[in-house]
Parts: structure tokens; sequence; C-alpha cells
């Protein structure tokens, strides 16, 4: 397999770095905050760049994956997003693509790229996490409609979004995979309740989301009725392939060695040579070359029409791993000034104590362990693995 890149690969990484300089000229990076997503969410529809993996059919650049690999390892390395907007970009687009009617794909596409309506997913309900076929949420159709009636649980972002792609039962079959139904819901509708679940680092990201008699036109299924569980596959196949990390990770391993370098390590030396930290340190980065290759191949088939697959749970148990133990690097490096960190502290009149860095990056430490739980848990990866690949 050739890795390096041809001229136009090159030229194409040239735009790229103009477009984040014409966005975000230097020495002004961009700070995550509202004006700023604006800024590069508005550089990036200008140049038609909003949504990097849509095909040009629905208003992507139609890239290749090694356009797209390119473009994530120079917006990561800039601090910069990859994408801009929620879930509907990269978890449902793929899904109105591949299952979506032509109304659909009108109707909900536009809106995703723009950013004007923000998504979340309705998959988790209290009994069906891992065992995920086990929901109850009924969906029964009267007329023109599905009328709903259920509750979901873990629903991250759901008090800021305008719909839910939510899964739903809608008969009682022996298997419980068939009997599930995709559905496109509005939040504003009546009978949607959402509360808030509040997390222990003391935010808000998550909420229960109950349904009494909502009511869901048929034009809002994706895919035919029972067909749920096929279209849920995709969708979760989509969103594990994006949870490899890698550009998050490569971004920090130069951040961990920009630190390490300035700390006095054990030896005499700087933190970054002592030769414990630099030989973990360097174990961690050859996996993570491992990973981004692995990506690639992953993407480029992809590309040429195929499905993830359990490759996918490949990249995301992997890629977990990995930025987990990036994190806890930086945990290493902050010592004394990572053992308290409290959400009542953030800010005045409480003083900053310890570098400036070691904060945010123990929030993202702590943050981070959520992720070998969201999307699948681990055990839950080596399940499918195990089916899939080792043929258990
Ligand atoms: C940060 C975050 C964001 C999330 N956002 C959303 C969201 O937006 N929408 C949504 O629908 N859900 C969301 N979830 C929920 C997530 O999908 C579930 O937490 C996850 O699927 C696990 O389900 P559970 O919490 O019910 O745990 P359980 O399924 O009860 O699992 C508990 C433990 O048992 C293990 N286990 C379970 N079954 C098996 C098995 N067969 N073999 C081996 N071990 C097993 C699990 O690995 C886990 O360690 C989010 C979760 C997190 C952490």
């Amino acid at each position: 397999m050739d890795l390096s890149l041809s001229d136009s690969e090159i030229d194409f990484r040239t735009e790229v770095r103009e477009l984040i300089t014409a966005a975000f000229p230097p020495p002004e990076r961009y700070d995550g905050g509202a004006d700023h997503e604006r800024r590069w969410h508005g550089a990036l529809i200008d140049k038609g760049w909003a949504a990097n993996k849509w095909p040009e059919a629905f208003g992507g650049p139609g890239w290749t994956a090694t356009q797209n690999f390119i473009w994530e390892r120079e917006v990561s390395a800039a601090g910069l997003p990859a994408q801009v907007g929620g879930m509907g970009i990269g978890m449902l687009a793929p899904i109105l693509f591949a299952y979506g009617s032509p109304w659909q794909q009108d109707r909900f596409l536009p809106d995703i790229l723009h950013d004007r309506v923000r998504w979340c997913q309705g998959y988790s309900e209290p009994g069906a996490g891992s065992d995920l076929a086990a929901l109850r949420t009924r969906a029964v159709l009267d007329g023109d409609d599905y009328v709903v009636d259920g509750e979901k649980v873990w629903t991250s972002g759901a008090h800021r979004a305008d719909w839910m792609f939510c899964l739903t039962r809608t008969s009682d079959e022996p298997k419980k995979q068939a009997g599930i139904t995709f559905l496109l819901l509005d939040m504003h509708a009546p009978g949607v309740t959402v509360r808030p679940i509040i997390s222990i680092d003391g935010r808000h990201m998550f909420n229960s989301v109950t349904f009494e008699g909502v009511r869901v036109p048929v034009a809002h299924r994706v895919g035919r009725e029972g067909e749920g569980w096929t279209v849920a596959k995709g969708l979760l196949s989509h969103e594990r392939t994006g949870q490899a990390f890698v550009s998050l990770s490569t971004d920090l391993v130069r951040r961990i060695g920009e630190v390490a370098a300035g700390l006095p390590g054990s030896e005499g030396d700087t933190l970054l040579k002592d030769g414990g930290f630099a030989r973990r340190l360097s174990m961690a980065e050859i996996e993570l070359q491992a990973l981004a290759v692995t990506e690639l191949r992953t993407l480029s088939e992809v590309a040429a029409g195929g499905a993830p697959g359990a490759q996918s749970s490949l990249l995301k148990l992997v890629g977990t791993d990995i930025v987990q133990r990036m994190t806890e690097f930086f945990v290493e490096c902050a010592g004394p000034y990572a053992a308290p960190w409290f959400p009542e502290t953030e800010g005045p009149p409480f003083p900053v104590v310890g570098p400036p860095w070691a904060r945010p990056e123990v929030v993202r430490y702590l943050e981070g362990r959520a992720a070998s739980i969201a999307g699948g848990s681990d055990e839950v990866q080596r399940n499918i693995i195990a089916k899939h690949v080792l043929k258990l």
C-alpha cells in the first residue's frame, strides 16, 4: 500500500492550509466559542466543505478517503473541528443517503448541512443499552401517523435538539431484532418531555426523554416497517468508524511532547527524556500509527462502496483505548494539580491552581472515560469482533 501523497494530494493539502489560515490568520487560534464556530462554519459553507464525508450528489465535496484523511489531520493540527454540527451530519446523513426516501433527503439534508437544526439519537432505554434489541418504546400505526409511547435514556443533547432519530417497536416478533422501526421524531411535538440527567462532573449533557401519545407521520419512517435494526446497524458502524479518534490522539501526542519537554523528569533531564515515560509514549504512538493506517484502509473500502462492518468496532475499541491512554499522560504531567477538580471551582472566585493546560486536560481525561461506554461498550465491541471476524 503506497502511503505517500501524490502531487494533487499535496496541492489539496496546501488548499486546506490556505483555508485554515484565511479563517484564522496566525497567531489567532480557534477557541471553541460560538463566534469562532460560526466563523469556521461560514468558511466551510462558502468553500462547499461543510460536510467533508458527504457525496457530491447531496452537497458534499465528494472527497476520496485520502483527501478526508488529509483534511482531518490538518484541521485537527490547527485545533479546529473537522465538521460543525451535531449528530445529523455524521450519523444520520449517511443513513438518509442509503435508506431515506427522496422526500426525506430533500426535507432533512439541507437543514443538516447548514446546521439549522439539531438532532439527537434515541436508541438507549432503561433496560436496553448493550442489549439494544430489547427496546420497548412502542409505535402503533393510526391512520397516517405512528403513535409513540415509551422512554429513552442517556440521550445526549436532547434538551437542545429539534429532532430525534429513534428506534421504536412496531411488533413483537420472536426474534427481538425484528419488529423494530426507525423514525424521525419532532422533539417539539406534543407529548415529548425532556428531563435533564446531571452527570458526576455537574454538567448537563444527558437526558431522559418520555413520549406520551407522540404522533409521527408515516412519511418520517426511514426504511420499511420492521427494518429499523438493519438501518440502525448501518448507522452504528458509521458512528464507530468516526470514533477512532486518530486526529485527536495525534494532536494529543504533539501537545504531550510540548508539555513534558518543559517538566523535570526523574533522571535529571526533562520528563520527555525520562526512559519510562518516553518508552510508554512511543509505544502509544506506534499503536496510533497502526490505527491510522487501519482507519485509512477502512475509509478507502467505504469509499469504494463497502460497509465498515466489524472493522468499525475494531477502530472504536483500539481508538478509545489509545485516546484514554493519551489523556492519562497529561494527568501524569499535571501531578498533584490533577487531583482536585470540581465544577464548582471553575472560575472566579477560585484561582486557577497549577499550569493553565492542566485543568482542561484533566477534564478531558475524566470525560474520556465515557468513550468506552458510549456508542457500545468495549465488551460489546469485542463480542462483535469475536462473532464476525474471529467467527467464534
Ligand atoms: C457519553 C455517553 C453518551 C451517550 N449518548 C447516547 C445517546 O445520545 N443516545 C443513546 O441512545 N444512548 C447514548 N448513550 C448510552 C449508551 O449507548 C449506553 O450507555 C451503552 O450502550 C451501554 O448501555 P448501558 O448503559 O445500559 O449499560 P449495560 O448494557 O447495562 O452494560 C453494563 C455493563 O455490562 C457489560 N455488558 C453488557 N452486555 C454484555 C455482554 N453481552 N457481554 C459482555 N459484557 C456485557 C457492558 O459492557 C457494561 O460494562 C451514551 C452513553 C455515554 C456514556
